[in-house]
């Protein structure tokens, strides 16, 4: 780590080609911690095999150096890092956190009656009842009638009730893979994240990660969570709606509107021509969340 001691993280999901939102969120991230001179990490979230596009890692790592960031040390892939979220569940189930659960969707979608702020709420079945033998079981945690909240450093105070806001949420799913709400914990505490600057799209996960956070002990990092692109009707850019990829041959412009998007620098931004000049400038400009 730097004399600051802090550090912060880009870590998209290999799902597709970056787009011009996945570009404002590392934008924002890489100039927060760079400005408070600290170190910025890349994360390759490959953890869900099933929505592993081919070739995206790749594409991701070369379109952000094609934009000039500098990352430091060496890129991390969840895929690599089972056995580490393998430890930090078995650290859950040796303290009664969590429990087994071999319900199937259907089962889950009839028996569900509380909706919650990601749709309808796991009634828990599992947690009173036996579950069934021969089936690999997902791991849920058991939630209680518990508030946990934090202040997000640009969207203000959120809070979830987690037993009726959120319920008891899994941590590995049947399929043997890890959840996207374990693995960014375990690695957002094991790489010594202090900022985690991402979109508003991750807001709602946030008290689940403190959650987390508590029964295994790692202490919590800052968060701002940044406004999302949308399309001009509102709706979300995402690979989904077919955002466009980041252009190759249009960088300073692409990267200056970015800039614009993110109303953290003064003034008017001036034109540049030469991309370090752009990172130089930004890293010298940007004000950090939190600061004003
Ligand atoms: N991998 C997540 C995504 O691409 C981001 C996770 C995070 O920043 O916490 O949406
Ligand atoms: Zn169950």
């Amino acid at each position: 780590t730097t004399a600051t001691g802090v550090v912060g993280r880009f870590a998209p999901s290999p799902t597709g080609p970056l787009h011009f939102g996945s570009l404002v969120a590392a934008v924002a991230s890489y100039c927060d911690a760079k400005s408070r001179g600290g170190q910025w990490l890349l994360r390759i979230e490959d953890v869900d095999l099933t929505r592993r596009v081919s070739g995206a890692s790749e594409d991701i790592i070369s379109t952000l150096q094609t934009y000039g960031f500098q990352w430091d040390s060496e890129i991390v892939y969840q895929s690599q890092r089972d056995a580490l979220y393998q430890q930090a569940l078995d650290t859950l189930i040796a303290s009664d956190s969590v429990y087994p659960c071999t319900c199937s969707r259907k089962e889950i979608a009839d028996s569900s009656t509380l909706q919650g702020i990601e749709g309808a709420i796991y009634p828990g079945t599992c947690r009173t009842h036996a579950i069934k033998p021969n089936v690999t079981p997902a791991w849920r945690m058991k939630t209680s009638h518990v508030q946990i909240g934090f202040k997000d450093l640009i969207q203000g105070p959120v809070a979830h009730w987690m037993d009726t806001d959120i319920g008891d949420f899994v941590l590995k799913r049947a399929d043997d893979l890890f959840s996207y709400q374990l693995a960014v914990t375990v690695d957002d505490a094991a790489q010594g994240i202090t900022h985690v600057v991402r979109g508003a799209d991750l807001l709602h996960s946030t008290p689940r990660q403190l959650c987390l956070q508590r029964a295994l002990g790692f202490t919590t990092p800052l968060y701002a969570h940044i406004p999302l692109v949308t399309h001009a009707d509102g709706q979300k850019l995402s690979k989904q709606t077919l955002a466009h990829p980041l252009p190759a041959d249009n960088v300073i412009p692409t990267l200056l509107h970015a800039f614009q998007f993110l109303r953290r620098f003064p003034e008017p931004i001036p034109v540049f021509q030469r991309l370090p000049d752009c990172w130089d400038w930004a890293i010298r400009h940007w004000c950090p969340y939190g600061a004003a």
